[in-house]
């Protein structure tokens, strides 16, 4: 399929690089797997997809991303330190991982993991990019048609059929 570009119901794949403020290199896919998502989803941040709307492969640009658009302003009283032993002892924790937290009003939180303090980890419920500007290169390597399967889940599954997502 050539000549879709991005819009609801295609999944698209690009690769990118996300730098801050000072220029400083945040992530990247460079060298390595481009990243897909399924447009109309809220999949990548809505800054970005915004931007990313009807264009096509072959097709490079920059995008600024206001936090409002991005991960969020910060909010919220800040870290909070949670003992270790709150863990399960056979979870991995790592700087930057995301949970989610139940909550007395049923819906789950998400929070995220900035660091930790002696035998303490430190959670927030801010993204760790929260109040960032973020500054997108970007190179749309594909774009397609979901399939139908893939628009009931939300996300796309990948060139092989299975992709990185757990059902
Ligand atoms: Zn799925």
């Amino acid at each position: 399929m050539t000549g879709l570009t991005a819009a609801d119901g295609n999944v698209v794949t690009f690769h990118y690089t996300l730098r801050d403020d000072d220029g400083d290199i945040i992530d990247s896919s460079a060298g390595g797997e481009p990243l897909d998502y399924l447009h109309g989803q809220g999949g990548i941040v809505p800054g970005l997809e915004k931007e990313i709307a009807g264009k096509g492969v072959g097709d490079k640009f920059n995008v600024k991303v206001e936090p409002k658009d991005g991960y969020g302003e910060v909010a919220g009283p800040g870290p909070r330190a949670v003992p270790r032993d709150a863990f399960p002892d056979d979870m991995e924790i790592e700087e930057g991982m995301q949970f989610f937290v139940p909550t007395k009003s049923g819906d789950p939180v998400p929070v995220w993991v900035m660091g930790f303090q002696g035998k303490d980890v430190l959670i927030d419920t801010n993204h760790p990019l929260a109040g960032e500007t973020l500054h997108f290169e970007v190179e749309i390597v594909s774009v397609r048609a979901a399939t139908k399967e893939e628009i009931a889940h939300g996300h796309p599954h990948g060139p092989d059929g299975h992709g990185h997502h757990h059902h």
